[in-house]
């Protein structure tokens, strides 16, 4: 096709790329940019962040796992082995053995059949979604889900239904409706995030599970934020409520949090793992993890298998913390997890709140509109199994001066 366009004067003189600079300055008038702080040293509880030293409460290194010592020594001798890259996508030349050994790894701490290794969490999501389903099947998501299961489920041409946040009364109702006006429906799909991560609650899955099956639904949970965290030892939300990946059928996750490496994964029946990898287009075209990243999450999973202190140090420090806040009067919404949000309404009240913090040693970012509704504006603290009760009596002491000050409790 020959397009006839008629130029107006001037035209060669105009800058393609105005809108960018145009489009950020719209940002940071509304002080919607994201300014980025620098950490300069490693993640750990306690470290060094634009020059000052400050207790983080704001990393998903939950148990503390990024710098262990079983992780750093895997690391190293992976890269004395193998070097530092993979050379290709894992259909290719990309598998190693250490590849292959993490998935087996998974899958047997997972009680599953299989798991499949995506280089990234937002891949797994994005590469599998679309294919599991398609134009003539649904997906029921839940209201908050992730933006990485957003993305996926825009990627598929399913028709979508969102059922209101942990609502399994309404899910039921939005199945029987799906039921009802389509029968023709090929599949039903229904996913949720397993922990939230904005308010730190669990998403009712047991009911979910149960729904799913009188619907002949698949089921699919995102458990980036309880593995590592709910669970015999940490195995995740599938384990928390003891069901299998016979009603669960796509355990999802990341190894980017309490793991403390990087990497998405998947766990259910050799089938689900076959399909996916001949499938997910972020599979099959993108490479595979560097040697040091398989052979240090391999090492995690040793640490999670071996010692169980770090999940119940995490725990001891999420109840003593939450209570204490809660004793205070502030208000910590539905936090089942530590994600532990701290409500305090209007934004600019969440963001002063975390500027103070800072200038006192503490790390926490607000969480406003549009991530959250705009009167719920929050500091969201993310808690960590190896800070001392000393420390988070720090904390606590700061955010009560703090608090009062703005008038939170
Ligand atoms: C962090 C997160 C992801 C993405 O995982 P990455 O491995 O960091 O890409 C996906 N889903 C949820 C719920 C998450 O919190």
């Amino acid at each position: 096709m020959v397009f006839s366009v008629r130029l107006f004067e001037g035209y060669k003189m105009r800058d393609p790329t105005a809108f960018l600079e145009k489009e950020y300055n719209e940002l940071v008038e509304k002080a919607l940019d994201w300014r980025l702080k620098e950490v300069q040293g490693p993640s750990e509880p306690v470290s060094i962040v634009d020059g000052r030293e400050v207790i983080i409460l704001c990393s998903n290194n939950y148990l503390g796992l990024t710098t262990h010592p079983k992780l750093k020594q895997a690391a190293l001798d992976a890269v004395k082995k193998y070097g530092v890259g993979s050379g290709a996508v894992r259909a290719i030349s990309g598998t190693m053995d250490l590849h292959m050994e993490l998935e087996r790894r998974l899958a047997k701490f997972k009680k599953a059949e299989a798991s499949l290794t995506y280089p990234t969490g937002f891949m797994a999501n994005s590469g599998l979604i679309p294919q599991l389903i398609g134009n003539e099947d649904i997906i029921v998501s839940d209201e908050l889900n992730h933006g990485s299961i957003i993305d996926g489920v825009r990627l598929s041409r399913a028709d979508r239904a969102v059922y209101r946040h942990n609502d399994a009364e309404h899910l039921a109702e939005v199945l029987d409706e799906a039921e009802k006006h389509s029968p023709e429906y090929r599949r039903i799909l229904v996913i949720t995030d397993g922990v939230f991560s904005m308010d730190g609650d669990i998403a009712p899955l047991d009911e979910v599970a149960k729904l799913g099956a009188e619907h002949g639904a698949m089921i699919y949970v995102d458990d980036a934020h309880g593995e590592g965290v709910l669970g015999d030892g940490g195995r995740g939300i599938v384990s928390h409520f003891g069901l299998t990946h016979k009603e669960v059928h796509v355990e999802m996750g990341t190894f980017s949090k309490a793991y403390g490496t990087i990497g998405g994964h998947i766990s259910g029946s050799d089938a689900l793992v076959k399909f996916a990898w001949n499938k997910s287009r972020t599979w099959l075209l993108s490479s595979s993890h560097p040697p040091a990243v398989a052979a240090a999450t391999i090492a995690a999973i040793d640490v999670l298998e071996t010692e169980p202190q770090h999940v119940r140090n995490l725990w001891r420090n999420t109840d003593y913390f939450k209570k204490a806040a809660q004793e205070l009067g502030f208000n910590t919404g539905n936090s089942q997890t530590p994600i532990i949000p701290i409500i305090v309404g209007e934004s600019h009240k969440a963001k002063a709140l975390a500027d103070r913090l800072y200038e006192d040693g503490v790390f926490v970012v607000p969480i406003v509109f549009p991530m959250v509704a705009r009167d719920l504006a929050r500091i969201r603290v993310q808690m960590h199994a190896k800070l001392t009760t000393e420390q988070l009596d720090s904390v606590i002491e700061k955010m009560e001066t703090i608090g009062r000050d703005l008038d939170i409790i």
